[in-house]
């Protein structure tokens, strides 16, 4: 029979840390909210080694007396629950004193304090679980508290540490988390010497997030206030324009503390339904206010989720008041000035939207007369006359599409596309057969006339196949084209890269900032080289030159979406070619975006890159055969 004990004080010490105190973000965590709780009003946090080395947390709170600082390290010691019903009404944010014991218990822990009335200080360490002598000690009134080496007695959670980088990620997030729940404290975060935060307590809430985040995310958002009875919420969300690939960059605070909440989530995508597009997730900084006895905080070891007595109340509170706010705000207008602005905003570097969208237009003429000359090509003729493919070309596409600058074959083989326009210009331009083709506009190499390929509803195109139809996404397909192209390039390391001429920075949240530093070796292969440029911040250099008519900033954000999806780091194959998907993705043409007949032809022509068992990464088919015999089927004749 198994025999039943109690388990030894550093065991149960042990098992609580291995709950509270995941990584080195996790001390941050806990030790900058028991700064909160002692009233601080200024909160420093110094970090080395991304937090794996020593996190430093020094504040001019309360302090803790010499007699109470055994007890501070103790576990289930707090000065922050008197009797049982406190903890059905906690207004502070820790009241399970567990954090420093459960810290003390895995690392080299030190505290140091002094009351506002002691002429000293004090202090007191923990080594592995084993707490010293309490001795007086020279500080400034409040409290430091230093944690070094954590894990050096549990090898396990030591090896789940990832590297600094990534670990100075996670904890420039903790603090992140408790620097937004409270911005009338000033706060500061330090990594090895480096200022990565200055947070003055003297800012209002937009202006720390702007801080914090930038001003691209924080020009984008939308005030959001609603009181109802007791329950207050209040705070920000972004314009649709601006939104993640993931629920990270949605801050809820309640009452200070930051949570987790999936039903306030959902309230949050209902509200931008139909704003976003699947699969994307608006982003959120808001603030709950509702008596301290309506939440039940104690479900969850860090606190990051908690239990709500009415729920439902708060969902559609948020909900109401984010379709108020989007009905009194005009959305469209902004996404269409945006997108204007961002089309008009000069690219550092040789892409010219402008001259592009003349050498387009001026390609778009040369191809009607074409057209024309043939006898209305390859479709019949709409009221304008113009050969309906071309139909309503005064809407030309915002960004000028680059498939045939992709396409070295047409360009290295001019003799034969000589060949093809000389026979079809022959009627208008009138050389003689075999005389060289009058050139088309300087930029393009002369177009070839788009044989036996429509394009349809300006998404699919039509194409005769060895034996059938094919109906093709054109996306999908370009998409493939570029994406192998991009892996033969990147097999024989030739991934054309664009240097900036004034490299750009673009605001990360902290993890994505880290992710991206990390990875600068992989991201460079693909073209796309970075370097840091302080805080969350990080500079594009140069990005792949295939993106051309993607702002850098976009490129980046992209990529850091990949790299920090799923939470896990994958193995680096992997990573690498979900990129080049993301890359072909971004730099593809997209459903919707109008093509001239060379386009579609110089697509068309690599269609064997997509037939039935391609699909594109999002598992849609790329294109659909149907073979002469279906056909013949379907129409009786066989
Ligand atoms: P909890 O925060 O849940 O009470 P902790 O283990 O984090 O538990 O802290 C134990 C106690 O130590 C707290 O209740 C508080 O009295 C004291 N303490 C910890 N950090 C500080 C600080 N920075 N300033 C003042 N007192 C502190
Ligand atoms: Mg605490």
């Amino acid at each position: 029979m198994p025999i039943i004990r109690r388990l030894p004080q550093s065991l149960i010490n042990k098992i609580a840390a291995g709950e509270v105190i995941e990584r080195p973000a996790s001390v941050v965590k806990e030790l900058m909210e028991n700064s909160v709780d002692a009233g601080a009003s200024r909160i420093d946090v110094y970090v080395e080694g991304g937090g794996v080395g020593l996190v430093r947390v020094v504040d001019n709170g309360s302090g803790i007396a010499a007699e109470d600082l055994p007890l501070a390290v103790a576990s289930h010691a707090t000065s922050k629950l008197g009797e049982a019903d406190d903890l059905f009404r906690v207004r502070t944010l820790g009241f399970r004193g567990e954090a420093l014991a459960s810290i003390g218990e895995v690392s080299r822990l030190l505290v140091r304090s002094r009351t506002p009335g002691a002429t000293g200080g004090f202090e007191i360490a923990v080594h592995g679980g084993t707490p010293s002598e309490v001795v007086p000690c020279g500080c400034p009134v409040g409290t430091t508290v230093e944690v070094r080496d954590l894990f050096f007695n549990t090898p396990v959670r030591r090896k789940f540490l990832r590297s600094p980088q990534t670990e100075l990620g996670h904890t420039s997030e903790a603090f992140v988390r408790v620097a937004l729940a409270s911005p009338q404290i000033h706060c500061s975060l330090w990594h090895n010497d480096r200022p990565l935060f200055e947070l003055p307590g003297n800012l209002d809430w937009l202006q720390r997030i702007e801080r914090i985040f930038g001003r691209e995310l924080a020009d984008s958002l939308i005030p959001v206030e609603s009181e109802d009875g007791p329950v207050r919420i209040s705070g920000y969300v972004a314009h649709p324009s601006q939104s993640r690939s993931n629920n990270r960059m949605q801050y809820l605070f309640l009452n200070g503390r930051c949570i987790r909440d999936r039903s306030l989530q959902h309230a949050l995508g209902e509200a931008y339904r139909g704003l976003l597009l699947s699969g994307r997730y608006p982003i959120a900084i808001l603030s709950l206010k509702v008596p301290a006895d309506w939440v039940d905080v104690n479900v969850h070891p860090t606190k990051l989720e908690v239990r709500f007595q009415d729920s439902g109340r708060l969902y559609s509170q948020l909900l109401a008041a984010l379709r108020s706010r989007f009905l009194a705000t005009d959305l469209t207008t902004r996404v269409a000035a945006r997108v204007e602005a961002a089309g008009e905003a000069s690219v550092p570097g040789p892409h010219d939207p402008a001259a592009a969208q003349r050498a387009k237009q001026q390609l778009v003429e040369w191809a009607k007369g074409q057209l024309a000359s043939c006898g209305a090509g390859s479709g019949s003729a709409t009221e304008t006359g113009v050969p309906w493919p071309l139909a309503d070309q005064g809407a030309a596409p915002p960004m000028p599409l680059e498939i045939i600058r992709l396409d070295g074959r047409r360009r290295s083989h001019p003799g034969h596309l000589a060949e093809i326009s000389a026979d079809a210009g022959a009627a208008e331009n009138g050389p003689a057969p075999g005389n060289a083709p009058k050139p088309g506009p300087a930029f393009f190499a002369p177009p070839v006339i788009p044989v036996k390929a429509l394009q349809v509803h300006n998404r699919y195109l039509v194409a005769e196949s060895e034996d059938g139809v094919m109906v093709i996404d054109q996306h999908a397909l370009h998409e493939r084209i570029l994406y192998e192209r991009l892996r033969d390039r990147i097999a024989s390391g030739a991934v054309e890269s664009q240097s900036l001429l004034v490299p750009e920075p673009v605001d990360l949240s902290p993890a994505e900032a880290a992710a991206a530093l990390e990875n600068r070796d992989l991201l460079g292969r693909l073209g796309l080289k970075i370097e840091p440029f302080g805080g969350s911040t990080v500079l594009v250099v140069a990005y792949p030159a295939m993106l051309a008519n993607v702002a850098p900033a976009e490129v980046l954000r992209g990529v850091v979406e990949q790299l920090v999806s799923g939470g896990k780091l994958p193995d680096r194959r992997d990573v690498l070619d979900d990129l080049l998907h993301m890359i072909a993705c971004k730099a593809a043409i997209k459903a919707g975006d109008r093509l001239t007949p060379e386009e579609v032809a110089a697509l068309v022509e690599q269609r064997h890159l997509v037939d039935e068992a391609h699909h594109c990464p999002h598992g849609r088919p790329a294109a659909l055969v149907f073979s002469r015999d279906e056909l013949d089927k379907h129409f009786k004749r066989i």
